[in-house]
């Protein structure tokens, strides 16, 4: 049997913003699409996902976790790292791009981390963006993903499209969307949210062509992008 495919209709104005009872609707619609989404980088320390996050830069999930087991079997602790040279690094994690900048950072917070925090990642955020190659988006991945500490909103570039298209956010930069995020979401939901909002943008609602007839929240949805409307 062939199954008629939905077409494009006319637009119909949905509701947008961030009012708490749509800010609720599409928090229960992402809990019931994506229960179990979680941070996709394969790591078995905070240290691992230090590494891993400051890898991820303008490179995909996927193509960091095929460089990483080695990275971390040849350099298991910060301590280890700290004594490889610049060469070694960046032979390990060339694949992932930019690897010269990388292979800096990686080298660079391995020596802060034995030097300043007794070789262990720090669990605040002033002190992890000490350390270089951190930010603020590195920082909280960790701070969220390693010890359930929720001090600001990751956005990256999924979280950052889907906010504005959602009408959660109207800034222009990461900065802004995270300062609107904040606004608008309990802060219970700040880790969980960029994780089901990322698999959502990889599943669902691409960059290019979001496949709005099988999402879960086309009904709560007024981007001007939408490729199907209800
Ligand atoms: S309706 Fe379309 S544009 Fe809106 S969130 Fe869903 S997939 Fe993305």
């Amino acid at each position: 049997m062939t199954v008629a495919k939905p077409s494009p209709q006319k637009s119909t104005k949905k509701p947008s913003g961030g009012a708490p009872g749509r800010v609720a609707a599409i928090l229960k619609g992402l809990d019931e699409a994506y229960p179990n989404a979680e941070c996709a980088l394969n790591h078995r320390s905070p240290w691992e996902l230090l590494v891993a996050t400051i890898l991820s830069a303008q490179c995909t999930d996927a193509r960091v976790n095929l460089v990483t087991p080695e990275l971390f079997r040849r350099f298991p602790t910060p301590r280890k790292m700290a004594l490889a040279s610049l060469e070694e690094i960046e032979e390990k994690i060339r694949s992932a791009g930019f690897y010269h900048n990388k292979a800096k950072s990686i080298q660079g917070a391995a020596r802060n981390l034995v030097e300043e925090f007794g070789g262990k990642v720090p669990q605040t955020l002033a002190e992890l963006i000490t350390l270089p190659g951190v930010a603020r988006k590195t920082a909280s991945v960790v701070l969220g993903v390693c010890f359930g500490k929720a001090e600001g909103v990751v956005v990256d570039t999924h979280v950052f499209r889907i906010s504005r298209r959602l009408g959660l956010a109207k800034g222009d930069t990461p900065q802004k969307v995270e300062q609107n995020l904040m606004r608008i979401l309990p802060p219970s939901k700040w880790i969980g949210f960029s994780h089901q909002i990322i698999q959502h943008g990889r599943e669902v609602c691409d960059a290019r062509k979001p496949r709005c007839e099988r999402c879960i929240l086309e009904q709560l949805c007024a981007s001007e992008d939408k490729t199907w409307r209800s």
